[in-house]
């Protein structure tokens, strides 16, 4: 299953071997934690940089950044980003595993007194990309995001106590939001695949077909690789009536680059 991937993502990546991003892989990723930026009017890029410029001044990040224009990754979603302390015990609790170990954190940025982010369109970017995490990592948007404010209480408000709440948007309302851009996006590269319809062969194509793939499946290519790899599996779809139009494309790309690239 695919996702509609509906605005661009970018990586600006922090210098590595700093104390913001110290380069180490993460566990694996468990669940999302949901920020705020708690810095009224700053937007995606203005974070970034200020994170580039003091990457070893402190030991804090994020993942992410998001705005109405941009969605910033500022560490690979693999590496470890400090946007929980890990003396809080919530996150063990609920989880398992500390959040700098085993989450992405992602944070919003908005405008209430000051700067010119709308937010509405932060909120839908905010929301989208959430959504787009819960496909990547297959997690449940309201069993495996946690606001940051929930995981340390006593300290934070983001997002639920402070952006979302001049905003207007509820906890509840936030995961079903995501909940329903994770099935509307992964219901939109659906109906794309519809698009790519199974070929209605007649017998004399499939054999045809099925011959060149049998002829191609014995030859090597000039990087030494078989024109087409698991023949069997391609023959298997024609035979069955499952080959289709994008298929057949891939096929016929791999026999071509491969008897021609070194
Ligand atoms: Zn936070």
């Amino acid at each position: 299953m695919t996702f509609q991937m509906k605005y661009s993502i970018e990586q600006q990546y922090l210098p590595p071997q700093t104390l913001r991003r110290p380069a180490t892989k993460n566990k694996g990723i468990i669940f999302i934690v949901a920020h705020d930026t708690g810095n009224d009017g700053s937007t995606a890029k203005a974070n970034v940089s200020y994170f580039c410029n003091s990457a070893n001044e402190i030991a804090a990040s994020a993942h992410v950044f998001v705005d109405d224009h941009n969605i910033i990754e500022c560490i690979p979603l693999n590496e470890k980003a400090y946007h929980v302390r890990y003396n809080v015990t919530t996150d063990n609790e609920l989880y398992g595993c500390n959040a700098n170990d085993n989450a992405i954190g992602v944070e919003l940025c908005y405008s209430n007194k000051r700067g010119r982010i709308d937010n509405a369109e932060a909120y839908k970017r905010y929301v989208w990309y959430m959504a787009y995490l819960c496909d990547k990592f297959n997690l449940d948007p309201q069993k495996k995001i946690s606001g940051h404010n929930e995981l340390d209480p006593s300290r934070k408000t983001d997002p639920y106590k402070n952006a979302f709440q001049a905003m207007g948007i509820s906890r509840q309302k936030f995961l079903a939001d995501v909940e329903a851009e994770l099935a509307y996006c992964r219901q939109l590269s659906n109906e794309d695949n519809k698009e790519d319809d199974v070929m209605k062969l007649q017998k004399w194509q499939k054999d045809l077909i099925v011959s060149g793939i049998t002829e191609f499946g014995k030859l090597k290519g000039a990087d030494g690789m078989p024109l087409i790899n698991s023949p069997q599996a391609w023959i298997q779809k024609v035979n069955n009536g499952t080959l289709t139009v994008h298929d057949l494309a891939i096929i016929n790309f791999a026999v071509t680059s491969r008897q021609v690239v070194k």
